[in-house]
């Protein structure tokens, strides 16, 4: 007979099976992106390192996460610390929502409800609401995503160390 350690050992489904699967699948993903970014700069990697900037990193979602190192590997001259990499990261995010700010000013601003005033008449006891547009240009530039927190010490500039 099987014991039920060992049925649960093979049966990842429980409290923490799938989610600390996913966490799993996650670093994976993590490990092979770093990897290939410091191919790519012919930079040696130890288990450690990618540790490190995993546990810097881990609140960034994968897809940003890979576009962060895609960008330090289009500008750095050398392999990216985890604070240019997370820098990286956060500039990605906040042009998004610059961009996403344009076309909700834009938006509203083109709107036919209120001409950008954000406010529009209505019949009845409350005469003036707010427009439409404006919850449509605040979920724009939620869409855009959360700002990420930058690191604390300034990315370190080669040029002038
Ligand atoms: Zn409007």
């Amino acid at each position: 007979m099987e014991s039920i350690k060992a049925i649960a050992r093979r049966t990842p489904i429980g409290p923490h099976g799938p989610s600390h699967d996913a966490q799993k699948v996650a670093r994976q993903a993590f490990k092979d992106a770093m990897d290939h970014l410091a191919a790519a700069y012919r930079h040696e990697l130890t288990t450690e390192a990618i540790r490190v900037y995993w546990h810097a990193l881990k609140d960034v979602s994968e897809p940003l996460q890979h576009e962060g190192m895609a960008r330090c590997a289009q500008t750095l001259k050398f392999f990216p610390t985890v604070a240019e990499l997370r820098t990286a990261c956060a500039d990605i995010v906040d042009e998004r929502r610059a961009l996403a700010a344009r076309s909700a000013k834009a938006l509203q601003e083109d709107c036919p409800d209120c001409h950008g005033s954000g406010l529009r008449d209505v019949e009845g006891p409350n005469t003036v609401v707010r427009c439409r547009c404006v919850k449509r240009a605040l979920e724009l530039i939620a869409e855009a995503g959360e700002p990420l927190k930058r690191p604390a010490l300034p990315a370190w500039d080669g040029e002038h160390a």
